[in-house]
């Protein structure tokens, strides 16, 4: 087989069939196919699209590039979340022990901060400690003894995936759907899951800004999931404001501790628990989404959720005292500097991509991979939109060791809020949920 050939059907518009694509992502994770030969066929693909049957081969043969996890002895299913990132996206943070606290196991391999987003492993290791890289014996008697594991992709997990990944970035096809959905499912099932929940983000903050590239992006996400016999559902969740108050690493934790202490704020609390009744139904401890919200919330009041995170944090060499005294273990900012509104009005609009930003300008994030972050650091939104303010009332505040890039981080906040003189109208939160080729909309 050449694979000048492929590239030329691709570029033509043609289908490659399920050996031709095997081939490709054998041929290039061996080293025997260059990055320029890959490099154009990422282009055709970028250009021409997939149909579903490539798509599914594609993301199979980067799936089998590598190590599969095997839970079967747990004699469970196996359930996961994915979210195509966010601003003060922590969701999988309270998420995770509260489904397992249900009795569903969660296998959890998360990323790092991505762009303006942040990523969960970054934000676990804020507390100290912590160790998001486990041996397999670790993730093994986690999730024998806990029920969850959550941990960074190793060596061994989709190969095939991290080096397109890297050549995507640096040859502009990262965005393209066919790409992006076979790079999140061929990771997401490498982690030997049965079912698995999408939160696909829409807005200013998401990487889809408009609903119609959200929902197409969730659907071709469902179908290869559905395609490999893992059941998947994917919600569309609003992304136009920073979610809950807080946005950098530490701040985080703090907020998702509040969460699995039954409080917190109500977006986050709203989306650990239909999130989580969706894992419930597919983890088969629940035979409806209201059963399931019911439970989710329970262990959020009740301190069962709190006790696994505790158990987890332990487990994987972390602080846990971090549960009872946050403000104490987490690392904490010098300065909290307000930022306060230039004038009267209603917060009509705030450009989340550029509060991710200002806090990654802090140092909340990485511009480039080999940056350190500073977990210390970010922003705490006092008020968000639809919010009444008047001048002078503190809009955020921002948490700072380094005031190198102070100057930038707040002007790009000055920028991201719009004010005016009406109340705005109100935005879902849930946008609509995907299940099989259905778009639904409103209450499921
Ligand atoms: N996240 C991934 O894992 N892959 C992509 O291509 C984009 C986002």
């Amino acid at each position: 087989m050449h694979f000048t050939e492929l590239i030329r059907i691709k570029r033509d518009g043609g289908e490659l069939s399920d050996d031709q694509l095997r081939f490709a992502i054998e041929s290039y994770t061996a080293d025997a196919t260059p990055d320029y030969q890959m490099a154009a066929l990422v282009m055709a693909i970028f250009f021409r699209g997939m149909s579903p049957r490539e798509l599914s081969a594609w993301t199979d043969a980067m799936l089998k590039s590598g190590t599969v996890l095997d839970w079967s002895h747990l004699g469970k299913v196996c359930v996961d979340k994915h979210s195509t990132g966010g601003v003060g996206d922590k969701i999988s943070i309270p998420l995770a022990p509260a489904v397992a606290a249900c009795g569903v196991p969660v296998p959890m391999i998360s990323g790092r901060g991505l762009g303006h987003t942040g990523g969960t492993l970054d934000k676990l290791e804020s507390i100290p400690g912590f160790q998001v890289r486990i041996e397999p014996a670790v993730a093994k008697s986690a999730m024998e003894q806990i029920g969850v594991a959550m941990m960074g992709q190793t060596e061994e997990i989709c190969p095939a995936d991290r080096r397109l990944y890297a050549l995507r970035d640096t040859t502009a096809t990262v965005e393209s759907i066919p790409l992006i959905s076979s790079s999140i499912m061929s990771k997401k099932l490498a982690e030997g899951i049965g079912g698995l929940v999408l939160d696909v983000k829409v807005g200013s903050g998401a990487f889809m800004k408009t609903t119609e590239r959200a929902t197409e992006l969730a659907k071709t996400l469902v179908g290869i999931g559905q395609k490999a016999g893992c059941e998947t559902v994917a919600l569309l969740t609003r992304m136009d404001r920073p979610l809950g108050q807080t946005v950098g690493n530490a701040l985080e934790i703090e907020e998702s501790i509040h969460v699995l202490q039954g409080q917190g704020p109500a977006d986050i609390r709203d989306l650990v628990t239909e999130l989580g009744a969706e894992m419930l139904v597919l983890g088969g401890v629940s035979d409806s989404l209201s059963a399931g919200r019911n439970r989710i919330e329970a262990v959020l009041d009740d301190g069962s959720a709190l006790e696994v995170f505790r158990a987890m944090v332990a487990c994987q060499g972390g602080d846990s005292r971090v549960v009872d005294a946050p403000l104490e273990v987490l690392p904490q900012a010098n300065r909290i500097i307000p930022f306060r509104a230039s004038g009267q009005g209603w917060i009509q609009s705030i450009d989340t991509r550029e509060v991710g930003l200002a806090s990654l300008l802090l140092g909340a994030g990485r511009a480039k991979k080999s940056d350190t972050i500073d977990p210390a650091v970010g922003i705490k939104m006092m008020k968000n939109v639809g919010d009444q303010v008047d001048a002078g009332d503190v809009i955020a505040e921002l948490h700072v060791n380094e005031e190198g890039q102070l100057g930038a981080a707040t002007a790009r906040l000055d920028q991201s809020i719009q004010l005016g003189i009406e109340s705005p109208e109100h935005v879902e939160l849930f946008q609509g949920r995907v299940c099989g080729s259905m778009l639904e909309r409103g209450e499921s």
